[in-house]
């Protein structure tokens, strides 16, 4: 998806530079979480790793997702499917809509957002530090089905 600009180079060098050394298993997971077009769970990575890789260890994808999560590479999707599913970390100026019938994430500049909140702050005069907005509804193929 040309909209997600999630380099999995980017990932290996994070995790180089903390010290963690990249087995072939973690690649591929490294792989199924970058590219994923939808939230995924620890559970439904280690099924898809599972299809190439059919030995790789349930404990090294609970593993290598808290690693990522950690490392703030991968971030938990809140209020969706128990918050036990995951996306990329994108960069601050994009924010998340997933699609609540087929689970598709996409993602959207947050750009005008952030103009507002920077108009509501210099018009009240606080300061707004950080916000979650994450959105929910149908995607253009889902709407269209209904
Ligand atoms: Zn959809």
């Amino acid at each position: 998806m040309p909209s997600k600009p999630i380099n999995s180079d980017n990932w290996r060098a994070a995790l180089g530079k903390n010290g963690f050394r990249v087995t072939t298993a973690q690649q591929t997971l490294i792989d199924i979480f970058a590219h994923s077009e939808y939230p995924l769970s620890a559970e439904q990575a280690w099924d898809v790793a599972r299809q190439s890789r059919p030995k790789t260890g349930r404990a090294t994808v609970y593993r290598m997702v808290e690693k990522l999560e950690n490392l703030g590479l991968i971030r938990r999707v809140h209020g969706y499917q128990g918050c036990s599913h995951f996306v990329p970390t994108l960069p601050e100026q994009m924010m998340l809509f997933i699609c609540m019938e087929c689970g598709r994430a996409d993602y959207l500049d947050r750009q005008p957002l952030d103009d507002l909140i920077e108009q509501s702050e210099h018009i009240s005069g606080r300061q707004i530090t950080e916000s979650r907005l994450q959105l929910f509804g149908a995607c253009a193929d889902c709407k269209q089905d209904a």
